[in-house]
């Protein structure tokens, strides 16, 4: 099964030939990449680069970097099933091999960017919302799997709990990685860890503070 991004790519090839097409792009991963750009960007899109491109290159020179006044905090790099990325990750080129050496994945490509303004708990509410809504329920690891880890985020989220809390989502995500039936459980992990090992600081604030002004007003309509 071919998606539209690859088909799109057939013509090109072959009127100049696969030659041509290997000059664009890595080594191991030739040829141009649809990337969605989302975000706190000044310039949010689709965009078509070369594989390879860096992330820096994407993110600030194409989407233009942060509204003016903000920080770049960090970034979800290849979709919700993606990677939390930091600022000191710019220089990553975005091929499969460059990502899967630093841990992370290429996925769909797309590069949602997040300043200073935003919370890492409360994206990662709005990722694991998705992988519990699109959970098929086929499976208990993970159709139980993503309940149990919005229930836990709400304590974090909510300021409702202690450390303990952050163990047992990186326990249960464990649990789906190796349990659950197809890669939407099994990925899972991979947002969830990054972010708590990446800006496990802002989650422990949470839980030592109490929520922060975005949380507070979110959890006012959820919980
Ligand atoms: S892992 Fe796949 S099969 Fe299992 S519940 Fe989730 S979506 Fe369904």
């Amino acid at each position: 099964m071919n998606n539209v991004e690859t088909l799109a790519n057939v013509p090109e090839i072959v009127r100049r030939g696969a030659a041509w097409y290997r000059t664009l792009g890595t080594d191991d991963s030739p040829g141009t990449k649809l990337y969605p750009l989302l975000g706190n960007l000044r310039r949010t899109g689709l965009v078509e680069a070369e594989m390879g491109i860096p992330l820096r290159a994407l993110a600030l020179d194409l989407g233009g970097g942060p509204p003016e006044g903000r920080e770049l905090k960090g970034l979800l790099v290849g979709g919700a099933a993606g990677t939390f990325l930091t600022p000191d990750e710019l220089d990553v080129p975005m091929d499969f091999g460059s990502l899967r050496r630093i841990g992370a994945v290429l996925g769909s490509g797309a590069v949602l960017a997040f300043d200073d303004t935003a919370c890492v708990v409360d994206l990662l509410w709005s990722v694991l919302s998705f992988f519990s809504h699109e959970s098929c329920g086929q499976c208990t690891p993970c159709r139980v799997g993503t309940a149990v880890l919005l229930d836990l985020l709400a304590k974090v989220r909510s300021g409702n709990g202690d450390r303990s809390v952050l163990e047992d989502m990186r326990r249960v995500v464990q649990v789906m990685e190796v349990a659950s039936l197809c890669p939407l459980g099994q990925s899972v992990g991979l947002p969830v860890g990054t972010a708590l090992e990446k800006f496990r600081g802002e989650f422990e604030a949470h839980l030592r503070e109490g929520p922060c002004p975005r949380c507070k007003a979110a959890t006012e309509v959820y919980v």
